[in-house]
Formats: structure tokens, sequence, C-alpha cells
């Protein structure tokens, strides 16, 4: 068998199971060997009713007692049966599973796995998965790998048809040899396919994911490199020189350019006057300046005759770019246009038509300008903002829009990455580091606190608001549900509210409001008619309101430390003292600690790091990440030093990596093997 063949040619695959498999994206069997797990579990030593605790998975031994009953409410249907074993009787529930009741019968003796729960003074296990005995006594003897799943499909079934693979295909010859192994400490391709599948131990399931992150890594490494070369032979279609409204620019800025963002801007402008066309990345942590770097760079472009664009991941990061280089527009007379999903069916076509027809010089957008039918007339320079948001192949998206001839693309990006792993990572592109923030910046004050200091906090932010400042505060949800521990922002800016008194203006923002009302609020917040924003995460990336010192983050547990690292990063922009409050609502003592590292550093590199160190080895495996990296298992932070193995090599014996099959033209991805 080929890695090439569909899963079809597997003894047992007929067609149905392998439309359940192609739902998943599984077609071939090199898709299903790179289905991986996303977590394992080790099957508990069966114990008796009697010592079965509510609330907590277990295994049981039991007999089937009476008939099994299906009842139905509404579109659920219920199964339940009663078990027992000589300590006891137990109720076995399934829901929307109607079918296993032929499969129940009376004084048929199996173990089940569920969930122990005790509802109404019974004692119940729910969903619980059934075995033989002595298959039992062998699936509890290893771990099993719990694969991520589609309707009608289970792991077992999963795991047993890549192991079929595995023994029949032809693997592609280990690129590695011996002694390249052993330098490198890896194990073998074989070895740790079967390993990630099938592994008898952690130690097992920990060496083989390193080996099959290396693979990813060189991959990819691959891809992004072909992409350089290819890309380095284009010429420069768009000759740019620094132009005298750049200048004039510079000196109506309130301030000086850190020395960061002068070299940065100095880089763009020799890429733009090269031969070559630019491909440029600028890399600095939330704050570091990057927008009025891109400005700049969009004004020679303008000066000299061409247009500019610039893209962000949200509208209202859009919206704000826009009343920023709209101000900067109108003082140098360049008509600026907006494209984003906010606008009405009439108000794209207008833009759009402008964007054709040149009359838009400088423009900004969110997807709609990838997505809508956008052209352009004469695009010589295409921005994205905060590039982490988007994936790296949507980078390419902007620039490709254009045929013919390539504008000089600059992607801004405040991925905390240090400078030598962003060269690996970003290896199609040449980097500007900013690694200085503005001098006049305070460092924020942080603190991590218990629901019990509310009250406090909120008189705090009355004092700030009183002396003219403005602040944040963020809730998880949007509405109530039903978990009544996490704040939502529609109960609490009426709570803050009446907190507050009526001189404090209280205004509300979130995901689910029309675009306009958002543009509106928004604006009304970086104007100063807002005082305090009760807002959801959409603030998270980008908004830029100097004024703001407070932010003050609600169920502060319940968010990823990177993602609270992008909130901070809100604050601490102008030169008063900024302040950051971690809310721990939880009442759990180790969740705070988990919030002091917050405390401890500013250093969104060190804070990523820590923030998947401190998920289990098994969540580590389970995250799918969103955005800019969509490695299969590799994660650029916990993995940062197989990252480093994976370029030395590339570097070395680049020639030996072969193709990935799945290597496509689109793809920068290769998988595992
Ligand atoms: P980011 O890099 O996170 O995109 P921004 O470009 O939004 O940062 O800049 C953050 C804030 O700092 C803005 O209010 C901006 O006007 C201000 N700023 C930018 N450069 C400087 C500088 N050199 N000195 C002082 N403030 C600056
Ligand atoms: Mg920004």
């Amino acid at each position: 068998m080929k890695l090439t063949d569909d899963i079809t040619v597997l003894k047992g695959i007929g067609e149905k199971t392998a439309g359940l498999f192609n739902r998943v994206g599984v077609s071939s069997l090199w898709d299903l060997i790179n289905y991986l797990p996303a977590d394992y579990i080790k099957y508990p030593e069966t114990v008796k009713t009697e010592s079965v605790v509510p609330g907590e998975k277990a295994s049981l031994k039991l007999t089937i007692k009476g008939i099994p009953q299906v009842r139905h409410i509404r579109r659920l249907s219920i199964l339940n049966c009663q078990a027992f074993d000589e300590t006891g009787v137990i109720t076995l529930t399934w829901y929307n599973m109607p079918y296993l009741k032929k499969a129940l019968k009376p004084g048929m003796t199996a173990v089940f796995y569920g969930n122990a729960v005790l509802k109404n003074n019974t004692l119940m296990l729910t969903q619980p998965r059934i075995f033989k005995e002595d298959e039992y006594k062998n699936d509890s003897s290893h771990l099993s790998p719990v694969y991520p799943l589609t309707k009608g499909l289970n792991s077992k079934t999963v795991n047993k048809y890549v192991l079929l693979a595995l023994k029949g295909v032809d693997l592609p010859e280990d690129f590695l040899d011996e002694n390249e192994r052993k330098e490198l400490e890896l194990e073998g391709l074989r070895e740790s396919l079967e390993h990630i599948h099938m592994p008898e131990n952690e130690d097992q399931i920990k060496s083989a994911r390193q080996r099959l992150v290396f693979n990813e890594f060189c991959f990819f490494i691959k891809n992004i490199r072909a992409l350089k070369e290819k890309e380095e032979r284009e010429k420069n279609p768009f000759f740019i020189p620094e132009s005298a409204q750049a200048a004039r620019y510079i000196e109506t800025l309130p301030f000086k350019l850190t020395d960061a963002q002068t070299k940065a801007y100095k880089e763009i402008l020799s890429d733009m006057s090269s031969d070559y066309v630019m491909n440029r990345l600028v890399q600095g942590d939330v704050g570091s300046g990057k927008t009025v770097v891109a400005l700049l760079s969009m004004i020679n472009v303008i000066a000299a005759g061409y247009q500019a664009v610039l893209m962000a991941p949200t509208e209202v990061l859009a919206m704000q770019h826009m009343k920023k280089l709209s101000e900067a527009g109108k003082a140098l007379d360049i008509e600026c246009v907006l494209l984003s999903g906010a606008l009405t069916e009439k108000e794209k076509k207008e833009a759009r038509e402008k964007i054709k027809n040149g009359e838009a010089r400088l423009i900004i957008g969110t997807h709609a300008l990838i997505t809508d039918l956008v052209e352009f007339d004469n695009l010589a320079l295409a921005i994205t903002d905060e590039q982490h948001r988007f994936g790296v192949g949507q980078r390419k998206a902007l620039s490709d829009k254009c045929k013919g001839r390539m504008p000089h693309v600059l992607v801004m990006s405040a991925t905390p990455i240090p400078r030598t792993l962003a060269t690996i990572l970003y290896g199609d592109l040449d980097i500007s580091v900013m690694d200085e923030l503005p001098q006049s910046r305070l460092p924020v004050k942080n603190c991590v606190v218990g629901k019990e200091y509310r009250k406090k906090a909120w008189d705090f932010i009355k004092k700030e608001v009183e002396e003219g400042r403005q602040a944040y505060v963020i809730c998880p949800l949007v509405e109530e549900n039903e978990s009544t521990d996490t704040e939502n922002v529609t109960d609490y800016s009426g709570m803050i509210r009446d907190a507050l008194g009526d001189g404090i203006n209280v205004g509300m923002l979130h995901g689910r409001m029309r675009p306009k009302e958002k543009d509106r609020i928004m604006e009304e917040f970086s104007d100063g008619n807002i005082d305090v924003l009760v807002s959801t995460t959409v603030v998270e990336v980008g908004v830029d309101v100097p004024n703001a010192t407070v932010m003050m983050i609600e169920n502060a547990e319940r968010f990823g430390l990177s993602q609270l690292h992008q909130l901070r990063g809100r604050i601490g922009r102008g030169d008063k003292q900024s302040y950051c409050i971690f809310m721990n609502n939880s009442g759990k003592e180790e969740k705070s600690k988990r919030l002091e590292i917050m405390n401890k550093t500013n250093d969104g590199f060190k804070i990523a790091s820590e923030d998947l160190k401190l998920r289990g080895p098994g969540d580590v495996f389970g995250v799918r990440q969103s955005g800019e990296y969509l490695f299969k298992i590799g994660d650029i932070y916990t993995d940062a030093d197989i990252l480093k193995k994976a370029s030395g090599y590339a570097e070395r014996c680049g020639d030996r990596i072969p193709d990935s099959i799945a290597g496509s033209e689109e793809s920068l991805y290769g998988g595992i093997l």
C-alpha cells in the first residue's frame, strides 16, 4: 500500500466508514496516519458501586438488571438501564443512543466506564462506554489514544485502522540516518509514528512527539525557504523615494520617534527604493509604536503617485486606523477610504469604485479587502497589521490580489518571539525588530486580587476618572448564561453604572453588537465621552486610547496569559501611570498563582512560554492554535528548542528533507511525514 492510496484499501473500510473519515478530512492513508490523537486516557481499575465518587469518572463491572427504557424529552432521547454488583445498584444513562437498547440484555455482565453523578439521590453513570471483561483488561493495560472525533467514529475504530495502515503501508525512508538521530537525540520515523498512535507510557509519547514536531518544523522551513527563493527574484516595480510629505509629517508628531522606529522606517525606505520588491516584517511587542511606521511608509508611497492599503484583523481596529490615518490624510490632502464588513452594500460598492478608479489612495480595511471583489488602480504597498491574528497563508492573499505587478509587502506583528525564532519562522521575510518602547512610558502596575476587592477597584476607577482618565473593564461573556460565576458585559455595565453614580459615563462593547454601533462606542471612548468601557475581548488587539489608565479584568483566571498580555497592552500607552487589576473570581488559590506570572514580567515571550508550561502535557497536545501558526502538533513556544534544531538541520542538510506529500503550493505546512 502507498501513502497516497485511498483509505478504502484497508480491509474493513467500506463506503460508509470512509464517508465518516472524510468528514474529518481523512481520505488517504497519509491523512489517516497524520490524524493525531488529541489526548490519551488510561482506563482506571474497576471499582465497586459502593465506592463510586460522584463527579468523577469510574469503571465498574456490572450486571444488567431488568429491561432498558427509552424516554423522549423533546428531541432528546434518554436510555436508562439498571445494573448492579454485589455492593449496590446504579443507573446507566445514555443520551441520543437509543439503539444501544438492543445490546443491553438482562443478566449480561460487562465493564462500564463513564461519569458518575448523583441525581435526585440516585447514583448514575452517564454516557458509559461498554467493554467486554477481557477487552477491558487489555485496554486498561496501556494508554489509549483519544482522537478528535465525528459522530459515528470512535477512537478505538480510528486507532484500529491507523495501526492497520501503519503495518501495511510503505513509509518513506527516514530522512535522518542513525548518526543524525543520535546527534539530534531523536527517534526513528516508524518508531515515533507507532508510539504516537499506540504508546505504552508517557515517555514514549514525549519522545515520539519530539520527533514528529521536528519533522513538521523541517517541512515548514523547507517550504518557507522555497517561497523566499521564488520571491527574491521579483524585481521592484515601484521605486519609492523618501518624500517631503513624510518628513513634514514626522515634524508634526507630538513625540520623537524611538531609535527602533527610525531604524525600522529606514529599512523599509531602503527596501522600497532597492532593486527588489519589499517583503518585510516589523515585529514589536504591544505598544512599541508600529502604526506610525506603517503610516510613514504609506505616505511615501502615495507621494510617489501610488495606492497603499492597510488590512486589520477587526472592525474596531480598522475603524481606529481609519480615524488616525484620515487625520494625517487631511493634513496632507490624501483621500482615505475604509472597506469593511460594517459598511452597507451601497457604501462598499462606492468604496470599491473609488479604489478601482484610483480616487482612493490610502485604503484601510478588514478581511473584506481579500474576500470582496476589490480591484486596485495602482497598488504599490500592502500592509497587514497584527499579522498574528491572520494565518501565514492570508498574509499572501492581499498582495496576490494584484495581478501582474507585485506590490511591496509589509507585515506588522506583535507575536512575542525572540529574534532567533523569528528569523526561522519568517524565513521568507526580512525582519525589523522594534525592541524598544517609547521612553515616556511608565511600567504598568499590576495586582492579582479576589472578588472581595471589587468594591475597592471600582472606587479606584472612580478616582482615576475624576482625575480625567478612562478605564476598561473586561468580562468574558456577553450575556448571562448558566455558569453564574462568570461575569457578563450586559449585567455588569448596569451594576458598575449604579456603583459609580451619575457623573460617570459607562459604555458597553461586545462582538454581537452591530458594526456601526461598535464604531460609535469606540469613537466615543476614544473621544473621551465614555469614561468606563465595559467590554469583551473585542478590544484585545490594537486598540489605542492612550488616556485609558486602568484595565480591570473580571474572571482573569479564565483567560490565557498571552491574551491577558494583549489586554494589558491597551493601557500604559501614554505618559501617565497605568494600573492593571486581574480579578481571580474563582476563589481558587492555584489560579492566582498562574496569574502572578503577569505580575512578575511584561515580556510577552516569557508569558506565552509559561502559559503553555502550566497546562498539563495532555492539554498542550490538545491545543489547536488559532491565528498565525497552524502546526499540527508543534508549538513555537514550548518547542522552541526543536525549532532551532530543525532550522540548524535545514541549514546543513536542507536537500535531504524530502518534499512532504502534503506540501502543496498553497500550504506551508507539510504534516508530520
Ligand atoms: P502598537 O505597536 O501596539 O501597534 P501603536 O502604534 O498603537 O502601538 O502605538 C501605541 C501608542 O504610542 C500610540 O498612542 C502612539 O501614538 C504612541 N507612540 C508611538 N510612537 C511613540 C513615540 N516614539 N513616543 C511616544 N509615543 C509614541
Ligand atoms: Mg498596533
